[in-house]
Formats: structure tokens, sequence, C-alpha cells
């Protein structure tokens, strides 16, 4: 089956841009998945193909019009109805690996791209969009965001990556940090690899990676490793 990717942007042209390359390059040679960028300005009525207008209430910049995106979204719905419709703002739901493998076991997806200021906020009442954000940053597009969401997703599609199993212990799969990877040569500016990953104890190597991965994610991100904690100590529901 073939995941179909929807994109609705003002620049078409950048799609499948990196991701024409690589894994997901011949992933969509092989028809795993398809990429059909759609212009939103082919939805706007008017002579000048307009599709933001100045913010009310004020303020700098331009907001993307309500009545023209939700043209453009509902004939992308008409054309995967199944699909879900994500929208692409920094005010949005953080994107995380749960949320990919979500999107990875549908049909497609469709990405609405922002610009300027954003969206009117009334496009996200009357329809079933998903806002969602790459991080806590400010991009100047969705653009990049949808392709960080492609990308995210394309590399879980079967049959995808060359070892099957390579997706599995990555990083956020079980909420924690994936544990540091070492390759030859062994002596490297006078750094040695770990004496336990040339062991050939497998038992052994397990454990260190285990406690590594421990470790790294209490060092760097303390809030998964509280996450992670807080989900592992709650009783099951139902659990007395
Ligand atoms: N005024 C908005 C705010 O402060 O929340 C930022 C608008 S940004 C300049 C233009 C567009 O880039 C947004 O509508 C969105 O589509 C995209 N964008 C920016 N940062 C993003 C992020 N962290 N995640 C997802 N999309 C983002």
């Amino acid at each position: 089956m073939t995941f179909a990717a929807q994109i609705l942007t003002l620049y078409p042209e950048m799609f499948p841009g990196p991701l024409g390359h690589s894994i997901a390059g011949r992933a969509l040679g092989e028809g795993k998945w398809s990429c059909d960028a759609i212009q939103i300005r082919d939805f706007a009525t008017d002579k000048h193909k307009s599709v933001d207008d100045t913010p009310s209430g004020g303020g700098a910049g331009m907001v993307m019009r309500a009545d023209v995106l939700a043209r453009a979204v509902d004939a992308a719905i008409e054309r995967q109805p199944d699909a879900p419709v994500l929208a692409m703002t920094p005010r949005g739901e953080p994107l995380t690996q749960a949320l990919v493998r979500e999107l990875v076991a549908g049909p497609g997806v469709t990405i609405l791209c922002g610009r300027f200021e954003g969206i009117d906020e009334r496009l996200f009442e009357g329809r079933p969009i998903r806002p969602v954000s790459i991080g806590d940053y400010v991009l100047s597009g969705g653009e990049a965001g949808a392709l960080v969401v492609l990308d995210a997703c394309i590399r879980l599609l079967p049959e995808v990556m060359g070892a099957p199993k390579s997706g599995d212990e990555e990083s956020f799969e079980n909420g924690l940090l994936e544990y540091p990877h070492y390759t030859r040569p062994n002596d490297w500016e006078g750094r040695t690899i770990p004496e336990v990953l040339r062991s050939g104890d497998h038992a052994k190597i397990a454990a260190w990676r285990k406690q590594k991965a421990d470790d790294d994610t209490r060092l760097r991100r303390p809030d998964l490793w509280e996450r992670h904690n807080g989900a592992r100590d709650r009783p099951a529901s139902g659990a007395r």
C-alpha cells in the first residue's frame, strides 16, 4: 500500500526536495509513498490570487485566510477522506515518535503549511485539523516542518529501512534516548571504544547500553526521564 502524502503549500516546488534522495527517495521511486504538493493559491478566487490579509486587531505581517485554506483543505479531504490533516504551527502539539507511529499506521497524511504570521484560527474550529509543532522555535514557513513529519514517517514504512529491526531500538521508541554508538578505528585521537563493546558478551553489552541510555536521558533530557519514570511508577489503570 502506498502512504499518500498531500502537502498544501505556497511553495509546491519545495517537495519532495530532500525527500527525493537517499532512503525516502528510493521509497518514493518504488511507490511506497507518494508526494502530492498542492498550490494553495489555486484556491483563491480573486484576480490577484490572494491568500492572506492584514491581522484583525492590528500588528505586523499578514495572516493566511480561512476561506482560501478551507477550500484547499476540503479538496484534499475529498481526495483522501481517511488521511488525517495536520497543520504546521508553533502553537500545535509537539511532534513525537508516538504521533509519527500513529500516522504511519494510516493511509497517509495531509499537511497544511503556514506562512506569514500564521493561519486564521477559525479554520481549526470547524474542521478536523490537528495543529502540530516540530519544536519550540519559529520557522519562516511550515514546509520544513512538513518535510520533518514526512521523513519521520517514511523511514518507518514497511520495507523502507535496510534492517527491519533498526527502527525499534531508537531514541524515543521506549521513552528514552538511545545508547551511544561507536565504530572502528578502535583508537582515534587517543580515545578508545568502551572495552565492553568489544568483549563479545551480549548480555554485558545489553546491560551497558541500557545504563548509558538511562544516564544520557537523565542528563540530557530530564523532561523525558521524568515522564518515563512517571509512566513506569504509575499503576496500570484498574490496578489497586
Ligand atoms: N506568528 C506565529 C507564532 O508566533 O506562533 C509564527 C508564524 S511562522 C513565521 C510561519 C509559519 O511557519 C507557521 O504558520 C507555521 O506553518 C510554520 N512554523 C513556524 N514554526 C513552526 C514550528 N515550530 N513547527 C511547525 N510549524 C512552524
